[in-house]
């Protein structure tokens, strides 16, 4: 028999995470503030709950996919969890934020994941999970229904310390394909050209391989979105100001991240980072 399992956040991440969770077999009831996303959680075959409290009430596991801490806290500290309850709370929020929750609840794991929208759809998601061993060893076959490398990182925490090193690492290599692109762009050379034996190359990376062609197509469909892209580079420089390191790249590319808010692209996908780049040159 299944896991009774409570899901809070349906939307890109959550809704085809928790459709693998009801395939799997598991008893999956969830909430959303969207009743889209609800909808789309019961023709899943999952069950759509009225509110918090209701998809809390018998769960066994609580899982959280929502966009940021306030959401978070929202949802975990405004209703009651049982203290046997598994909480793991799968959307990316500061460390420090994890480390409050675990002092509230302490069965609880921040789990957050890489990997993106595809990564979602093919249950192939890369999970980095902070907490006590042997909660991570009871989550870890829910975990594995909706991902692939499942990695316990440490404490408290540490998932999302090392969810924090992802997105300054993924917003740098965005802003340097960005770069590329209209290097090669202005000089006349076919981009396509450019970026096909690149990827072959040491400069070789998965955004290259995924993202090139939308971005030379100009496609920007989220995916993920600049205004999530923007609150990650604010928790990796929280993160680094708690353990006093600078981290000086990181800096510029959450101000590129900002600038593209700022110039309107917040809903759009974060390669919309090309547009940020072509603007600093007027083309
Ligand atoms: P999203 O905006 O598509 O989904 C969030 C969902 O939470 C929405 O459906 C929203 O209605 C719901 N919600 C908000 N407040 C709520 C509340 N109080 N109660 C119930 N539901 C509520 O965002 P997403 O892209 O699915 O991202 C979720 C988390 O995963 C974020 O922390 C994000 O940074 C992280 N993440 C996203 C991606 C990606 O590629 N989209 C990849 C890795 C990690």
């Amino acid at each position: 028999k299944g896991t009774k399992i409570a899901f809070v956040g349906l939307g890109i991440m959550g809704s085809p995470m928790a459709g693998h969770l009801v395939a799997a077999g598991h008893d999956v009831t969830g909430f959303d503030l969207s009743s889209a996303a609800l909808d789309r959680l019961e023709a899943q075959g999952g069950t759509a709950a009225h509110s918090v409290r209701d998809a809390f009430r018998g769960a066994e596991v609580v899982i959280t996919m929502l966009p940021n801490h306030p959401q978070v806290e929202d949802v975990v500290f405004t209703n009651e969890l049982d203290p046997g309850v598994l909480l793991v709370d799968m959307s990316t929020i500061r460390p420090s934020t994890s480390i409050a929750i675990a002092q509230r609840h302490p069965r609880s794991l921040d789990a957050p994941v890489s990997g993106g929208e595809t990564g979602a759809k093919q249950a192939s998601l890369s999970i980095m999970v902070g907490g006590e061993e042997a909660d991570f060893a009871a989550a870890k076959p829910v975990l594995e229904v909706v991902g692939k490398t499942i990695v316990h990182v440490g404490p408290h925490g540490a998932g999302q310390v090392v969810k924090a090193a992802n997105q300054l690492m993924v917003g740098g290599i965005y802003a340097l394909v960005a770069e590329a692109i209209v290097l090669l762009e202005a000089s006349g050379v076919d981009p396509k050209a450019g970026l096909d034996v690149l990827a072959g190359g040491l400069a070789a990376n998965r955004i290259l391989d995924l993202k090139r062609e939308s971005m030379i197509a100009r496609e920007f469909t989220p995916g993920f979105r600049i205004d999530l892209h923007h609150k990650d580079m604010g928790i990796a420089l929280d993160a680094a100001r708690q353990v006093d390191v600078a981290l000086p790249v990181t800096g510029q590319i959450a101000q590129l991240i900002a600038a593209g808010r700022a110039q309107g692209y917040g809903s759009l996908d974060h390669s919309a980072l090309l547009k940020v780049i072509e603007n600093f040159s007027g083309r």
